[in-house]
């Protein structure tokens, strides 16, 4: 069932195994409606798989995913119906230009008419892709591809946003426009991102969750990831053992 105001992004003990490596072990956490989280770890922490799991691209080995009151195993299409989601990897169909891949998507996602033009509009403006709207997605600059990525997760809507690593690999102009143009997403939606840099933490989210090596270790405000007036590279290298070593 739909959750009118609560939670709209649940992970209830999610674990998964790949093979006899543990990537995650008992992940809790929730961001209500309205929220912008911060997902945070070091390289290999479980991030990407945590945010798999919380999509429905990957199954857990146990625990239970939720978006919007929806699981994600056994109520799909429902979940997938207010949730965006930008991929590690970003958009894998190269020959592909966004004009094609997007009204395919649309397509897909049942959307067409006025309706579909519209939203293809409006993403490809919100995103800045009409200059590159004819080109195959192989030929454009990471910081476009990244573009297109965050068109596809937004362009039915949804209310719920989860995005990975949505500034990885761009400059400092496309990552002020990628921030932008999240800033202006909050006023509206849920999201849950996870980023390297931790300036954009207190710049964009007001909450923090935190793992390391698959476990969660701090779910709080960015205030609390200042914790001790050290800064916020001092706690996470505190918190994340980085420090010790
Ligand atoms: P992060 O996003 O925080 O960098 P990941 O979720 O990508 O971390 O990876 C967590 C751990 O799981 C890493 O040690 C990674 O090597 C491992 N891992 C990720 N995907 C797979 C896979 N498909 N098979 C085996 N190990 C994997």
């Amino acid at each position: 069932m739909s959750d009118s105001s609560g939670a709209m992004i649940e992970a209830i003990g999610l674990s998964k195994d790949y093979g006899l490596f543990a990537a995650t072990q008992n992940i809790s956490f929730t961001v209500p409606r309205g929220q912008v989280a911060a997902f945070l770890g070091p390289n290999g922490a479980g991030k990407s798989t945590t945010m798999k799991l919380l999509t429905g691209f990957l199954a857990p080995t146990t625990g239970v995913a939720r978006i919007g009151g929806f699981d994600v195993s056994t109520d799909r299409l429902k979940a997938a119906e207010i949730l965006g989601y930008l991929p590690e990897n970003g958009p894998l169909y190269l020959e592909m230009t966004p004009s094609e891949i997007l009204k395919f998507l649309g397509s897909a996602r049942g959307m067409s008419g006025n309706h579909l033009r519209e939203r293809l509009d409006f993403v490809a403006g919100k995103c800045s892709l009409e200059g590159v709207w004819g080109k195959p997605i192989g030929k454009l600059s990471k910081g476009y591809r990244q573009r297109v990525g965050m068109a596809q997760a937004l362009l039915h809507d949804p209310q719920v946003l989860i995005l990975d690593e949505p500034t990885s690999g761009l400059d400092p102009n496309q990552t002020h426009d990628v921030r932008e143009l999240i800033l202006s997403l909050a006023k509206t939606k849920t999201i849950l991102l996870s980023t390297h840099i931790l300036q954009e933490v207190s710049a964009v989210c007001s909450r923090v969750i935190l793992i390391n090596e698959g476990r969660l270790v701090l779910d709080g405000t960015v205030e609390d990831m200042q914790q001790g007036g050290h800064g916020m590279e001092a706690r996470f290298r505190e918190l994340t053992g980085a420090g010790k070593k």
